[in-house]
């Protein structure tokens, strides 16, 4: 897969591209991802990316003649895009499933906005995709660009070591992650629980399958119509079996700290 992002401050997400497994995936080629300086598609002295909005009111705009002769430009040279996505509040919200439609496509091309936001025309004749992180406005696309392509690289085959652990993730077969421990088993009087102490593989698959249900019922209930399930489970939910269990867990305390006690009540309200 490539990628490569539109943006006036390059450096802002070569740095978010460096580190960790997405850095590691670009050294091995597996991705071959760009960042391409929206100024260096300006063709004045200033390298004007914005100007004021047409009818007046606050702010800038973001010009469309850098941006298309950027995409015309990254298409020149590395052939046409699989989907020219715009980085937008207004967009479709992110899911792992948008993510991983996205992982198997070849060619991505990112566009960054800034100020009020981008020329329309560039939405309505360049872009193939608008796409949001969440229901929250960002002073710029650089984070939502970084954010998006780190779900979406991930997915690519080659660039987690081990695919299972990807296949488990939050999400994938519609349910949440069930909870991780590490050593110590014992840590300041909270013991990790016996079944995964036991070595017994069967027992733990259960009990972890177990609890990503009981994890998606207590904070995710929106997200089982569509789980993959077996008909035990389906069959379990539809006659309320685990409710109670997903209750107490939903109900469970977390740690004491006033505010975060007072967001978490918030959380559960309907
Ligand atoms: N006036 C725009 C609106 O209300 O829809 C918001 C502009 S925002 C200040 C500047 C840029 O940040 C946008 O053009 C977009 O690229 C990016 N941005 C901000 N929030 C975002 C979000 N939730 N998802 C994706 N991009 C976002």
């Amino acid at each position: 897969m490539t990628a490569d992002v539109i943006t006036i401050f390059p450096r802002l997400i070569e740095a978010g591209l460096e580190a960790g497994v997405i850095g590691r995936a670009r050294e091995r080629g597996i991705v071959d991802l760009r960042v391409r300086d929206l100024r260096d598609y300006t063709d004045d002295r200033h390298r004007t990316v914005d100007d004021v909005p047409y009818g007046g009111g606050p702010g800038m705009v973001m010009k469309p003649e850098p941006i298309f002769r950027a995409v015309e430009a990254i298409a020149a040279e590395r052939g046409p895009a699989s989907a020219v996505i715009l980085m937008t509040p207004q967009g479709r919200t992110l899911t792992q499933g948008l993510a991983r439609e996205l992982s198997r496509l070849e060619r991505l091309v990112i566009i960054c906005g800034r100020y009020e936001g981008v020329d329309e025309r560039v939405a309505e004749a360049l872009v193939t995709s608008e796409i949001s992180i969440g229901d929250y406005v960002l002073t710029g696309g650089e984070l939502p660009a970084l954010v998006l392509l780190d779900a979406v690289t991930r997915l690519v085959p080659g660039v987690v070591g081990d695919a299972a652990s990807v296949d488990a993730d939050s999400f994938d077969g519609g349910l949440l992650d069930c909870p991780h421990y590490t050593r110590p088993a014992v840590f300041r009087g909270l013991a990790v629980p016996d079944v995964l102490l036991s070595g017994n593989h069967g027992e733990i698959e259960r009990w972890r399958r177990r609890q990503r249900l009981l994890r998606t019922m207590a904070r995710r209930p929106d997200l089982l119509a569509r789980a993959e399930l077996s008909a035990d489970e389906r069959r379990a939910l539809e006659q309320g079996e685990l409710e109670r269990e997903a209750e107490a867990l939903a109900a469970k305390p977390r740690a004491a700290a006033a505010g975060a006690v007072e967001i978490e009540k918030k959380r559960r309200e309907p």
